[in-house]
Parts: C-alpha cells; sequence; structure tokens
C-alpha cells in the first residue's frame, strides 16, 4: 500500500510524526509539495521567503534521495493536487502535520472533504510545527491563553514526546510525475545577505548553537551588537528544524542560557495558540483600543523615512537596514523598531507588519502580527501604553554604539556612545549625510499620550 505525506511548514526529515507515521503503516509513500497558488495569491511569497523555502525543498529532496526517495513538487490548489497524486499512486491516506491558521484550517477542511469523497483518509498529525498544540492547554472556562506568563507556567509543566530520528528508507513508488523543484537562483529581489535555508543547514547551526553560544544567552539575549542569538527563527518557520527537538536538546544542556532559549520557544507556541482561537487576530486588534492611527501625506512619508530607516535615528536605522539587507533583524531592534513606527510616528501597526513580512525569511502569521499587536499594544502586553524611547534603547542596548556603526555607514567615523545622539553638535560634523530626526521625542511622545487618552 502507499500513503501520500503532504510536507507544507515541516521541511525535514528528523522529528517528523507524518512521515514515520506513513512509513510504518504503508510499503511506499509519496513526499509531496505543493506549491500553493492560494499563498502566492494571498501576497505571502515575498522573495526572502521564496529563497529560502526553495534551499529547503532542494535540501528535502537531497535527503529523501539519500534514502532511496525523492521529493514530488507539483502546483496548483492544495485539495485538487493532492486527490490527484492519491489516486494516481492508489494512495489509501494522506498523511499531514497540523496547522491552526485560519488560511491552514481553510486548507485542511478543503482537503478532508475532497479526499473523503473518494474514500481516502485525512490524517492530521498534531505537536509537528509546535512543542504544545494549540487547544492543548488552557485555562479554566477560556479557550487560550491570553497571559504569556501564565502560559509559561503551564506549558512548562507540560510533557513533551521525544524527537523522533530520520527514516533509514524513504522508499517512493515509480513513475510519479514531478515538476522540477523551485531554485534560490530563479527568484529575484532577494536581500543579499539571507542565509542559506534547509534541514542540512538548519541542525548543523542547531548543533553549533546548543554546543557553546546557547550558554551565554540569558546574559547576551539583547546585546544588540553581540548577535548571541540563534537565528533558527526561518529554519523554525519553515519546519527544517523541529522546535520540539530544539527544546529537548537544550533542555539536556540545561543552565540560563537554555532556560530563556526555551521560554522564546515558548512564546511561538504562545502566539499560535492564540491565532489559533482568534483568527481574526492577524489583522484586527486583539483588544480593540478604538485608536486614530495617524494617516495622510505626512504619516505615509515618516512611514517610507522608517522602511528605509532613515529615520534619523540611529538604532531604529540600523535595525531597519540590517532587516532590508539580510531579512531578519534582532529580536530587540525589532521591538525598538515597531515601538517607533505605533507609539513613536503612531502609525497603525499593519503598516509595519506588512512591511516586516515583505522582508523577513522567517515571516510568519502568528509571530509577526501578535508581536506588533504586544508592542502597538492592541496585544497582550500588560503595559500597552509603555513607550520605548530610541535613544535610551541604543544606549543600553548598543553601549559602544557597534550595531549602528555595523549598519549605518554614514555614522562609521562616530566613535563610542554619542553614535546614539547625531544631532548633537560635536557629532554632526562627523556624519554630515546621516538625516536630521524626522520627529522630535517629547512631542511625539505627547502626542500619544492624548491619543490614547492618557494626559
Ligand atoms: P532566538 O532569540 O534565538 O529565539 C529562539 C526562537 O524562539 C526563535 O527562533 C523564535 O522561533 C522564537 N522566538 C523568539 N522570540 C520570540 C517572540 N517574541 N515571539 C515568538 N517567538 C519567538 N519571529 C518570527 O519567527 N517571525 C516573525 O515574523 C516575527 N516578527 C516579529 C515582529 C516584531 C515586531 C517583533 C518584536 C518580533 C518578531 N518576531 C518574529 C520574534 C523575534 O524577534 C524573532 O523570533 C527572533 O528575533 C528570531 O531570532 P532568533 O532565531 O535568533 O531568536
Amino acid at each position: 500500500t502507499t500513503a501520500v505525506v503532504l510536507f507544507t511548514c515541516d521541511l525535514r526529515l528528523h522529528d517528523h510524526p507524518p512521515l514515520r507515521a506513513a512509513l510504518r503503516a504503508h510499503d511506499t509513500v509519496v513526499p509531496l509539495f505543493v506549491r500553493d497558488e492560494g499563498v502566492a495569491a494571498a501576497g505571502f511569497a515575498a522573495p526572502n521567503r521564496a529563497a529560502f523555502l526553495a534551499d529547503c525543498l532542494a535540501d528535502l529532496d537531497a535527503g529523501l534521495r539519500r534514502r532511496g526517495g525523492r521529493l514530488v513538487v507539483r502546483s496548483g490548489r492544495v485539495a485538487d493536487v493532492v486527490c490527484a497524486v492519491a489516486a494516481e499512486t492508489g494512495a489509501a491516506e494522506v498523511h499531514m502535520a497540523a496547522d491552526h491558521s485560519g488560511y491552514a484550517q481553510r486548507r485542511e477542511d478543503l482537503l478532508r472533504t475532497a479526499l473523503a469523497g473518494e474514500r481516502r483518509a485525512l490524517r492530521v498529525h498534531d505537536a509537528v510545527g509546535t512543542v504544545v498544540p494549540p487547544g492543548a492547554i488552557a485555562p479554566r472556562g477560556a479557550a487560550h491563553y491570553a497571559v504569556f506568563g501564565a502560559y509559561h507556567r503551564r506549558w512548562t509543566a507540560e510533557r513533551v514526546r521525544g524527537p523522533l530520528t530520520a527514516p533509514r528508507a524513504v522508499p517512493v513508488p515509480d513513475g510519479v510525475r514531478s515538476e522540477e523543484p523551485p531554485s534560490r537562483q530563479g527568484v529575484a529581489g532577494v536581500s543579499p545577505g539571507l542565509t542559506r535555508g534547509g534541514e542540512t543547514e538548519g541542525r548543523r547551526r542547531l548543533a553549533a548553537w546548543l554546543g557553546g553560544p546557547l550558554d551565554a544567552y540569558a546574559d547576551q539575549q539583547d546585546d544588540l551588537a553581540a548577535d548571541g542569538t540563534s537565528r533558527l527563527s526561518p529554519y523554525l518557520h519553515f519546519g527544517a528544524v523541529s522546535a520540539t527537538e530544539a527544546v529537548h536538546r537544550a533542555r539536556a544542556r540545561g543552565g540560563p542560557g537554555a532556560d530563556a532559549f526555551v521560554r522564546q520557544l515558548c512564546w511561538r507556541d504562545f502566539h499560535r495558540q492564540l491565532l489559533a482561537a482568534r483568527p481574526s487576530a492577524a489583522h484586527d486588534d486583539y483588544r480593540t483600543r478604538h485608536d486614530r492611527w495617524r494617516t495622510g501625506p505626512g504619516a505615509e512619508a515618516d512611514a517610507e523615512a522608517w522602511k528605509a530607516g532613515r529615520t534619523g535615528y540611529p538604532v531604529v536605522d540600523a535595525t531597519m537596514r540590517q532587516l532590508a539587507r539580510e531579512g531578519w533583524a534582532h529580536n530587540r531592534g525589532r521591538l525598538i523598531a515597531a515601538s517607533f513606527l505605533t507609539k513613536t510616528l503612531y502609525v497603525d501597526w499593519r503598516v509595519g507588519a506588512r512591511h516586516f513580512l515583505e522582508l523577513l525569511a522567517d515571516g510568519d502569521i502568528p509571530n509577526n502580527q501578535l508581536n506588533w499587536q504586544w508592542v502597538a499594544g492592541t496585544g497582550t502586553d500588560s503595559r500597552p501604553n509603555r513607550v520605548l524611547n530610541p535613544v535610551a534603547q541604543g544606549r543600553r542596548y548598543d553601549p559602544d554604539g557597534v550595531y549602528v556603526r555595523r549598519w549605518v555607514p554614514e555614522l562609521a567615523r562616530v566613535g563610542g556612545p554619542s553614535v546614539h545622539e547625531p544631532w548633537k553638535p560635536s557629532v554632526r560634523a562627523q556624519a554630515p549625510a546621516y538625516p536630521p530626526p524626522i520627529v522630535d521625542l517629547p512631542q511625539a511622545l505627547s502626542r500619544f499620550r492624548t491619543a490614547r487618552g492618557l494626559t
């Protein structure tokens, strides 16, 4: 017998419950990836993610070939393509990972109905993309957790299944037609510093991370210049690295760095369970604040300066330029840049979220939209009106200005922490090409406080 294994955001062979289950129950499997027309139509196939995805697919295909199989790639609507492949190969079942986004839920419903019409079964496996699946834990009387601290305590107590090894052999039936997998070279507009995708690269990075830098993570997590985070986010987004395996291996190593790292992975599950329960939070305020965000030419010009990394606030500009250059930015930088857009410039979080999704290789609806909402104060932050001061943040998290000088060449000749205040006459003289600030911070703060009714 044969089964189809549908890969979506789980592009790996290690710790892959659907593949293992299909191999246990059947003689052959068809590892299938569908280039989903719906994803492209929704504008979600931004160049950096398309390139990273191409790397992941090439690596998955190579891994399958080493095991006697190969990846089958087809384009179209998921339900149509899967039904066609199942019919061609006589597959009795289709195995796939659960995904709880609104889009994925609709895709799954359509697929289940289409397969049922042909008397084929859909087997959906939980805890593939998350450590603790959405809905598995909930506070009494509520469908989901809205407070991270409480979720983290409960999540930490949950038993986590052990990670699975990769299968030794993956027998694939002969003669199944496949398109040429997409290649990174075929994607235009990719950030020059985008990292290579794929399970092999992801596992190499995970091992290197766990073997040393992890231990310093608790101290260095927010240090912009140290760049001391795992940079695993795009691999986790595409499932090239399993979050469950990362948690197990970090816990096995132990220590404050491991605890802090596992806590960040818990944020990932937190946002997924929240979005599963409230899909509208992908575009609507989770907690409506009746905000009247700025609109019109002034707000648009401010947003454009922010996107271009030309706000005149060095740590904001450094982050935005890193984002454009690498398709990734440091979490502390993301927080500062997002606070600047939504609170200092008072521009709608959706404008920023859209721009991030155009560039981030890890661009992910639950993590991106809900982090944006958290910063904007429309989400789950218990202090929704805190405003990050970009100068104070720069001095604190980039005390010597190393991060700013790395990304903003106009400031490269300014030594030490004075780089965070380039409008001071002595600094200005060394950085004549750097733009002046687009906004006055005290005025912006009072605009924010008035808009939020805090005065
Ligand atoms: P590490 O510090 O090594 O953390 C390990 C992993 O934990 C990350 O890879 C990620 O999967 C998870 N994680 C860490 N922080 C968070 C967080 N705050 N929320 C959820 N998961 C987290 N992360 C995304 O994966 N995709 C996004 O689209 C995204 N958009 C963001 C937008 C804004 C405005 C902000 C403030 C944060 C956003 N984040 C997003 C969260 C975080 O910035 C990135 O996950 C992190 O910077 C990735 O780098 P890393 O892998 O080195 O993280």
